[in-house]
């Protein structure tokens, strides 16, 4: 009986074995997948970071990066909340500057501070927003001041914005359209053009649903038909992954994926903005 027992409970403990997936089905279908790692700042821990980033070079899978100029030491609405510029922290951008120069690390701008406006004071993580209820020239200006901090520490002019809490308003989009920016990263993705904002197909997910995202496309098993063109954005925050298991854990997730066969790419490249780049074969050590 106590045998019995062991092995029900063990059972209904065990996590659910997802289906076996034939080896690089999708290979030659047009959906692809982006990993969008948000909140690079100067308050990321660089030695977390670094182990990380290993671990997506390791894999050699690219990675977008949404970079925060100058983050607020709170994010909640808290004006006085002191800010750290990205050049604060020496040692974060020369990492990422240096993946980015590799090729394979693509660099966002995600947002100015992270820390919500006085309308969505107190609003839980879902709700909140930097940006959406401002005015356009304040958006506007707090937009261009991100930029140019970036531009400062890493040397590029930002392409792409990705809204803090994933939420903006129209007035975000004009001001980005006035600035030149070329894309927009919320819980899709968008191109701007001379028609204005344009989607392209793309939705959003974290990694505990890339099992049930594979499992659509595979559609129980089976490889076949064509799917139509989509963009999977993964939303990843690598500062959850700041503990013991954390490497283990995102390891396991793109192995996943490259056993998948799905052609993972970076924002940039999903949106047209710079062409297709196969990752670097040269090792680089990472400082
Ligand atoms: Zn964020």
């Amino acid at each position: 009986m106590n045998i019995v027992l062991t092995l029900v409970t063990f059972l209904l403990m065990a996590p659910v074995r997802a289906a076996e997936w034939p080896a690089a089905c999708l290979a030659s279908e047009p959906v692809q997948v982006v990993i969008r790692n948000d909140d690079i700042c100067a308050l990321s821990q660089v030695d977390w970071e670094r182990k990380l980033l290993a671990v997506f070079r390791a894999e050699q899978i690219p990675l977008s990066v949404g970079v925060i100029p100058a983050i607020a030491a709170d994010t909640r609405y808290k004006p006085e909340a002191k800010r750290h510029p990205l050049g604060e922290d020496d040692a974060i951008v020369r990492l990422y500057a240096q993946a980015a120069q590799e090729g394979w690390v693509d660099l966002l701008q995600h947002g100015y501070d992270h820390q919500q406006n006085a309308s969505h004071a107190g609003m839980a993580p879902a709700k909140s927003s930097e940006f959406s209820a401002l005015p356009l020239a304040e958006q506007q200006a707090r937009i261009q001041r991100g930029r140019q901090l970036l531009q400062q520490a890493f040397g590029v002019t930002a392409q792409v914005f990705v809204p803090p809490w994933n939420n903006a308003d129209g007035h975000t989009d004009l001001a980005l359209e006035n600035l030149g920016f070329q894309g927009l990263s919320d819980t899709r993705l968008w191109r701007f053009s001379a028609t204005g904002k344009q989607p392209i197909p793309s939705r959003m997910i974290y990694f505990d649903q890339l099992d049930e995202t594979l499992e659509q496309w595979y559609r129980q098993g089976q490889c076949q038909g064509r799917l139509p063109p989509e963009t999977v954005v993964i939303l990843y925050h690598s500062w959850e992954d700041y503990n013991d298991e954390g490497p283990k854990r995102l390891q396991g997730y793109l192995q996943r994926l490259k056993d998948s066969g799905v052609k993972i790419t970076t924002i940039s490249q999903a949106l047209g903005l710079i062409p297709d780049r196969q990752l670097e074969e040269k090792t680089v050590v990472l400082q």
